[in-house]
C-alpha cells in the first residue's frame, strides 16, 4: 500500500510504505540498487530497489514465451524400447490423462504446466510492452491484478520435478533421452520466475503515472 502526501517534502511528493506483517507506516527513501528495506518493528521486508525491475520483467517475460513455444513444439521425452521409439509432447501427459477417469487431473496437469504459464507471460508482455513504448493501457490495473490472481495456478516448477521423477523411474525399464522440450521448459520456468520477482507494483504504478503525465504534459 503506498500512501502520497502531497503537502510535504522538498520534491512535493512523500511516499509512504505501510508494512505487509505488522502495518506500522515508513517513509520511503531511495535505496542504493539491489538494496532492501526492512521493516523497523518486524523486519519484514518493505521494498527492494531495482531501478530497471520493469525492464527486467518485460525481457524474461518475452524470453520466456520464446521458450514457451520451443517446450510445446519439440518432443519432451523419448522412448526406445525393442527397436520401437516414441517421443512425446509437453502436453501429451495432460491428454493421456483426460481420455481416462482422471480428467480432472488431466485438466490440472494442462491448466498449470501450460495454460497458466503461457497465460502470465502473455499478460506481463502486454502490460509491459506498450508502456515501454510510452502508452498506458486503459486496463493495466486489471492486467495487474489478474496476472497476480493467476500466478497461484502456474505451478511449472512443481511439473519439471515430477518430469524428472518419471525421468528415473522409467530409465529402469525402457531407454529413454530427453528431448528439447525439457531443457526449454525448465528455461521457461526460469524465465517466468525473474519476471514475475522483477514485476514491483510500485515501480508499476509510479511508471503509469510517469507515462501518463508526460502523456498529458
Ligand atoms: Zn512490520
Amino acid at each position: 500500500v503506498t500512501i502520497t502526501d502531497k503537502q510535504s517534502g522538498s520534491s512535493g511528493k512523500v511516499t509512504h510504505k505501510v508494512c505487509p506483517e505488522c502495518d506500522l507506516i515508513h517513509e520511503k527513501v531511495d535505496l542504493k540498487s539491489g538494496r532492501a528495506a526492512h521493516c523497523n518493528r518486524c523486519g519484514k521486508l518493505l521494498y527492494r530497489s531495482q531501478p530497471r525491475g520493469l525492464e527486467f520483467a518485460l525481457s524474461f517475460a518475452i524470453c520466456g514465451l520464446a521458450f514457451f513455444v520451443v517446450a510445446n513444439l519439440t518432443p519432451l521425452l523419448i522412448f526406445s524400447m525393442g527397436g520401437n521409439s516414441s517421443a512425446n509432447l509437453l502436453v501429451d501427459g495432460g491428454i493421456a490423462f483426460l481420455q481416462t477417469m482422471y480428467w480432472p487431473l488431466g485438466l490440472l496437469v494442462i491448466v498449470a504446466s501450460v495454460v497458466a504459464p503461457f497465460a502470465i507471460l502473455c499478460l506481463v508482455v502486454l502490460l509491459l510492452l506498450p508502456l515501454r513504448f510510452g502508452y498506458v493501457l486503459p486496463a493495466s490495473k486489471f492486467l495487474y491484478r489478474l496476472i497476480m490472481h493467476i500466478r497461484p495456478w502456474a505451478m511449472a516448477e512443481i511439473f519439471v520435478i515430477g518430469l524428472i521423477v518419471a525421468y528415473v523411474k522409467l530409465a529402469d525399464f525402457a531407454s529413454v533421452s530427453v528431448g528439447l522440450s525439457m531443457i526449454s521448459f525448465v528455461c521457461m520456468v526460469v524465465a517466468s520466475v525473474i519476471a514475475i520477482s522483477s514485476l514491483d507494483a510500485d515501480d508499476l504504478w509510479a511508471r503509469i503515472d510517469e507515462v501518463s503525465n508526460n502523456g498529458r504534459a
